[in-house]
């Protein structure tokens, strides 16, 4: 199959940021055959011809972290620190099986191919009750939307009461920290053994997925899990996921277990190369950021989730200047709470300028959009995120007749500032066509939307119930909060 997309502006985001007025792209099969000015385009004959005339090409975006079990829940998560907030995101995930899983991932999906997105990870973590903890599910819905995938599993063996910096726990909280754990933590031999089955099952490039391990996070796992990990990714030239210090409990929890940072105890086992991807990175020692560099380890920025959560500011600054490939997420629909990858460019581009600091540091538009396209291709070694000779064929196609784009100044400044998704006009996945006029073309949207309205209603008495748990946690959580930061910040 070969399709010629005729005469589009190309914003190629390749490593000099070249745009092509007036240019041509041609694809062969899933990858990109030529790619510039369209009077030295290669003869037909082509199967398929975009008049792309009054369109902006752009690649499509890499979203590198986010949940695809939380859409289900978006906007009904309180605005509370990650540690009471995921008490009860925990909570709404503990009744959820295979089909929901299959309707939530379908629904945050929908809403990224129709936002520009291509490729997305999804950290998975679902529920213990489920094979793979329900990822397959999950899967099936991504290669149904025709998205392509980074499924990490996520893994963790330590008890939910030993991850963070509880102090003396209240009595009244012991039933609850149990089924949180018992939710979650399995044995290290079994997660290492379900791992390597879920890579097996699942990874295949051709079908869009690419399968990996994703342990939760480092104080979350024992060293023997965190390396078992790493030599299944090894093994197979994957990639690997984890979180890294999203808050300051984490970073305090860190060096009481380890004397050092999270990111540092990675590195004594070994862990920390280019194929890994660190959610966050927020709370993080200064000499990180050169370790990150260092080992070409990528941080996963998540702006939106940051501030929905008050986790704090990434470094991003000062990983840009120490040469850092900073990739950027939408986190999930539980602390977002939208899947648009054209919010998450905006809110980067935007968070941290600030008055005082060095405005020469300030991240700029093409920054950020690198941070949305190459630099998540590469973390996960995707051969994608520019439009290029020899890439896979993943490119947005943005209608130029719009305010966004009117008059078109800077053309990069605009998508980063300007665009919301509304102008997306074709996305093509793997040289396939996935979405044209704004709609999706491999599944009814009003289907999706159905199911997933009606997982979400068949969830809702045990949502309650489980939600109503969680509060009892509440006040024991804050404490905890209070104790980190003290009372009056
Ligand atoms: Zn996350």
């Amino acid at each position: 199959m070969k399709t010629l997309i005729e005469n589009p502006l190309i914003v190629t985001m390749n490593d000099s940021n070249d745009v092509v007025d007036k240019g041509a792209i041609v694809i062969d099969g899933n990858r990109i055959a030529y790619a510039g000015p369209a009077e030295r385009v290669p003869a037909g004959p082509f199967d398929m011809v975009i008049d792309a005339g009054r369109m902006i090409a752009m690649p499509g975006m890499v979203n590198a972290h986010c949940h695809s079990a939380a859409n289900l829940v978006r906007g009904m998560m309180p605005s509370k620190p990650l540690e009471i907030w995921r008490a009860y995101y925990r909570a709404s995930l503990r009744d959820m099986r295979e089909d929901d899983f299959y309707a939530s991932a379908l629904l945050g999906g929908m809403e990224m191919l129709k936002n520009g997105a291509t490729t997305v990870l999804d950290h998975f973590a679902g529920s213990a009750a489920c094979k793979f903890m329900g990822a397959g599910a999950a899967i099936r819905a991504m290669r149904d939307l025709g998205l392509r995938h980074v499924a990490a599993l996520t893994v963790t063996d330590k008890n939910y009461e030993d991850t963070i910096p509880l102090g003396q726990t209240d009595v009244s909280l012991n039933d609850e920290l149990k089924r949180m754990s018992a939710s979650e933590a399995k044995s290290t031999r079994a997660w290492l053994d379900e791992c390597e089955e879920f890579v097996a099952t699942f990874h295949a490039p051709d079908k869009l997925t690419t399968a990996c391990p994703g342990p939760s996070a480092v104080q979350r796992c024992t060293d023997e899990l965190l390396t078992g990990c790493a030599d299944i990714a090894r093994k197979s030239n994957l990639p690997l996921h984890i979180h890294l210090a999203e808050t300051k409990a984490q970073q305090v929890q860190g060096n009481s277990l380890y004397g050092h940072s999270l990111l540092r105890h990675l590195d004594s086992l070994g862990m920390v190369g280019a194929n890994l991807s660190c959610a966050h990175s927020i709370w993080i020692e200064d000499d990180d950021v050169e370790l990150f560099a260092q080992r070409g380890a990528t941080p996963v920025h998540n702006p939106a989730s940051n501030l929905r959560i008050g986790s704090g500011l990434a470094k991003v600054k000062e990983f840009l200047a120490a040469g850092v490939n900073v990739a950027l997420g939408t986190d999930g629909a539980a602390s977002n709470d939208n899947q648009n990858m054209f919010d998450a460019a905006r809110l980067v581009s935007l968070i941290h300028n600030h008055a005082g600091s060095d405005f020469n540091q300030w991240v700029s538009p093409a920054q950020a959009l690198a941070m949305a396209t190459r630099n998540g291709a590469r973390t996960f070694g995707l051969d994608a995120g520019m439009i290029a000779v020899g890439k896979l064929a993943d490119i947005v196609l943005l209608r130029r007749d719009s305010a966004a784009y009117r008059p078109l100044n800077d053309v990069v400044n605009q998508i980063v500032f300007c665009e919301n998704g509304s102008n997306v006009d074709t996305v093509l996945v793997n040289g396939e066509v996935v979405v044209a006029g704004g709609r999706l073309t491999k599944i009814d949207e009003m289907e999706v939307l159905q199911i997933a309205e009606a997982a979400r209603a068949h969830l809702e008495p045990s949502m309650q119930k489980e939600l109503a748990a969680a509060r009892s946690m509440e006040p024991a959580l804050a404490e905890m909060y209070f104790r980190v930061f003290g009372k009056d910040r």
